[in-house]
């Protein structure tokens, strides 16, 4: 008969429906760019599903990004429909948070944890730093931080470190005291860094072997794409995760003092090992700065003996000159395996070369293709341009603003490291979890409410000689000591941030409106005095950072409408787990401009990689490092690999960077690509004949060299136009209905949702809530005070 699964092997290459098809416990996949890895690992799992094999939720997979995992999800549903829904398919962060959420109590933590991202994890090392006068021993906050993050992925803590550490060392005593601290000050906190929340799931399974069986029974099917880019950390939680059930569980005395040995046999079926697919390609590893570590892909088939192993060799997403120039580039990195990646789809284009006078002339000639591929009728969506590094992305923007071409910035943007938007998490933060001492001392005195250092230090003191937490002691406001006018500013920042906790985390058995999340924050932007105070200000930017605000009001509305059920702190989660990598928006209809590294896993028609340059691509800091220049060539290969049809590789002349204009010079990496591949339309020798558009713009601009366009700051850069979608949607002031009186059917509109009838109201006062049917379908419960309805 029919195998169930027949549709889904169609199309695809004897080793690819191998892949998909075997069924033993470990399978590793090793394959060159755009063979099919993550096509493959898509299929595998629609092929479980579909044969019954598995259950949705006895699937994980684990992808490098987010925005993978809801591709992939996006592609398994298409594959096998609403059957698909209860698979994790996650980051591994993202996979870890929903571990912890469910056992932090297990080891003193509340399941209403923050997690603090890399800025705030170096807000309070710089805090610690100072305190121990660690500067004096040559400890600067960023070499104490990268050291912990790189001691977290191997799973080293600062116990077993002090351990290992020689403690004759002044140094080392001084950084193993900073480690300590660190780790207390985030239990104390109720948080969890980056690093940790990967290491503290490993560490929780290894504490109580029961709680890893619940997982071990749960997953039955655990696949893993990018297997090369794992640390040592995510390596051990796999491995924690496909141990057999049951394998370490310890007998336990039971009351009574009896033994009980619950412990089911090794060789029962029932309990073995959950299947593990990875896939990966060595090629590709580029975050060993991150302690991603190759050999977990090299000792795969060591660590799960038995294991089959696919090599795929066809590559379906190139040209064949396109990978003819990948090949070539990555053969001179040595102690690799070759591979040789083929493709049928013929030669192509040839790769386009430019060199531009500057990055301006530069970024002028993508500008002007992206128009030209446009009018070929290349969709704006299916082209990408890549640069090593951020700041390079200046120049670009600044001419696809003048030129009109929309684009986004994938990951790059920062939006959630802006400094208003910070201020605005902390509030949100200092609700959700008062233990949260770092957010508490952020928005202490923001906006401006006379609370210097001095009254910190006093909040704290006096936290500390209290045995209470530091939001205890701010609604301890006249036992501080301080003068009357900054105790009432405390009373009543205690008082916004009480009204909002009412708001937010309703009295258990309630449930808070999906709104909560919008409404709390703009009740604390308003009643802080935060928006006030931007908008009374004389400075231009401050109105760049209201409208931040107001997209990041937005972002909690559409939160709400994703996320019916959504709580404040599964908010939270999300906003902290956007890596850089990553964004909430979609980028369809735009150009994307993104980094080499966030590229990883894409593809896109057009690709343009920019500033194909010495001292950028292989980047300056690679050059000591050992490995570094290899390293650096993976990267340009995973760039030029993620080209279907046409790639352009560009470069400037002399690049302004720092404030300085220097002479820049062509990467190694182009003389790796075969001659006869590539074309070149402007090469050094013949910048000064050229007409046409380039020239005008460059003539526009006097000297070409950077700094005479317009300078923006950082937050007037405009704003994609993904962004401005959200835009006048938002109430600039936050609504107070006072105590509009409604009814059961009485009608209503709200800004968001227009218009509906109102089904119920319960609860009372602030926290009267509205059931509210809206004529476009769908009900939802308003908080009536706040909520932005207006009766009819
Ligand atoms: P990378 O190493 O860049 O992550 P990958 O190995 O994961 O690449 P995929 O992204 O899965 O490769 O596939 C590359 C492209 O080839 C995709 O557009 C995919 O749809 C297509 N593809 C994969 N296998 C086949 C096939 N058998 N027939 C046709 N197209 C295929
Ligand atoms: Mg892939």
């Amino acid at each position: 008969g029919e195998r169930p699964d027949e549709d889904l092997l169609e199309g695809l290459n004897p080793p690819q429906r191998d892949a998909v098809t075997y069924r033993g416990s470990a399978l590793l996949i090793v394959a060159g760019a755009g063979s099919g890895k993550t096509s493959v690992l898509t299929r595998r799992i629609a092929s479980l599903l579909r044969g019954r094999e598995a259950w949705p939720s006895q699937i994980l997979a684990i992808t490098f990004t987010n925005k993978a995992a809801g591709e992939m999800r996006e592609r398994v549903e298409a594959l096998v429909g609403d059957s698909a829904r209860g698979m994790w398919i996650s980051t591994f962060h993202s996979a870890c948070v929903r571990i912890l959420r469910r056992e932090a109590e297990q080891f003193g933590f509340t399941s209403s944890f923050t997690i603090y991202d890399s800025g705030d994890s170096r807000a309070l090392i710089k805090r610690l730093v100072k305190e121990h006068e660690a500067d004096a021993f040559g400890l600067t906050p960023a070499a104490v931080m990268s050291k912990i993050s790189r001691l977290k992925n191997e799973l080293a803590d600062a116990e077993s470190y002090a351990r290992t550490a020689n403690m004759n060392d002044p140094v080392e005593r001084v950084f193993v005291d900073l480690f300590a601290d660190y780790q207390r000050a985030l239990q104390r906190a109720n948080a969890f860094d980056f690093d940790d929340l990967i290491a503290q799931t490993v560490y929780l399974f290894r504490a109580f072997p029961k709680v890893a069986d619940v997982y071990r029974r749960r997953f039955r099917h655990i696949l893993v794409d990018e297997y090369q880019d794992t640390n040592h950390s995510q390596y051990a939680l796999i491995r924690e995760l496909t141990k057999p059930i049951g394998s370490d569980a310890e007998p336990f005395a039971a009351a009574g003092g009896m033994m009980i040995f619950d412990a089911p046999a090794e060789d029962d079926p029932a309990n073995a090992p959950a299947s593990l697919t990875v896939v990966g390609d060595s090629d590709q590893s580029i975050y060993a700065f991150r302690g991603a570590d190759i050999r977990n892909i090299s000792e795969f088939e060591k660590d799960f003996p038995g294991a089959k192993v696919v090599l795929l060799e066809q590559n379906y997403r190139s040209t064949q000159n396109i990978l003819s120039a990948a090949n070539a580039v990555i053969s001179n990195n040595f102690d690799r395996k070759d591979k040789k990646l083929w493709t049928d789809v013929g030669a192509g284009e040839q790769i386009v070369g430019f060199t531009g006078y500057s990055q301006h002339d530069e970024a002028q000639f993508v500008a002007d293709e992206v128009e030209v591929l446009r009018k070929a009728g290349v969709d704006y969506a299916q082209m990408a341009v890549f640069y090593r590094t951020n700041s390079q992305s200046r120049a670009l923007e600044e001419i696809f603003i003048r030129s009109a071409v929309p684009y986004k910035i994938m990951g790059g943007t920062k939006f959630y490291e802006r400094a208003e938007i910070k201020d605005a998490l902390a509030y949100l933060i200092a609700v959700a979890n008062p233990a949260d001492e770092m957010a508490l001392r952020r928005i202490l005195n923001k906006p401006r409410r006379g609370i210097g250092d001095v009254t910190e230090t006093a909040i704290a003191r006096y936290a500390a000689d209290e045995q209470i937490t530091f939001r205890d002691a701010l609604a301890n406001a006249s036992a501080l000591g301080v003068g009357p006018k900054i105790q009432a500013a405390i009373v009543q920042l205690d008082a916004v941030l009480a009204e909002a906790s009412e708001l937010m985390l309703p009295a258990t058995g309630e449930l808070a409106p999906s709104t909560a999340v919008a409404d709390g924050l703009q009740l604390l932007l308003s009643k802080s005095g935060y928006s006030d105070a931007l908008r009374a200000s004389k400075d231009p930017q401050d109105e760049a950072r209201l409208e931040n605000l107001d997209e990041l009001v937005a972002v909690t509305r559409e939160f709400a409408r994703n996320n019916p059920d959504g709580t404040l702190i599964d908010f939270l989660a999300e906003v902290a787990l956007v890596s850089d990598a990553d964004d909430l928006e979609d980028a369809s209809g735009v150009v994307s401009l993104m980094t080499l590294h966030t590229a990883k896993g894409l593809e896109y028609d057009a690709v343009f990689v920019t500033g194909v340059e010495e001292d950028l691509i292989p980047h300056r800091i690679s050059a000591g490092e050992p490995g570094g220049p290899q390293e650096e060539r993976r990267l340009f290969y995973v760039g030029i690999t993620r080209a279907r049809k046409r790639l352009y590789l560009s470069l400037a002349m002399t690049r302004a960077q720092f404030g300085e204009v220097s002479v820049a010079m062509p990467s190694r990496f182009l003389q790796e690509i075969p001659a006869e591949l590539l074309s070149w339309r402007q090469s050094p020798g013949d910048v000064n004949s050229r007409g046409g558009t380039r020239s005008r713009a460059l003539n526009a601009r006097g000297s070409g060299f950077g700094g005479s366009g317009r300078r923006y700051g950082d937050d007037l850069v405009p704003k994609s136009t993904s962004m401005e979608r959200f835009a006048n949607r938002i109430p600039a002031k936050v609504r107070d209905n006072g105590d509009m009186q409604l009814a059961p059917g009485d009608r209503i509109r709200h800004d968001d949702f227009g218009e509906g009838r109102v089904d119920a109201v319960t609860g009372e006062g602030a926290k009267r809530v509205a059931h509210v049917r809206f004529d476009a379908g769908g009900t939802k419960k308003l908080l009536v005070k706040i909520a932005p309805i207006a009766k009819l």
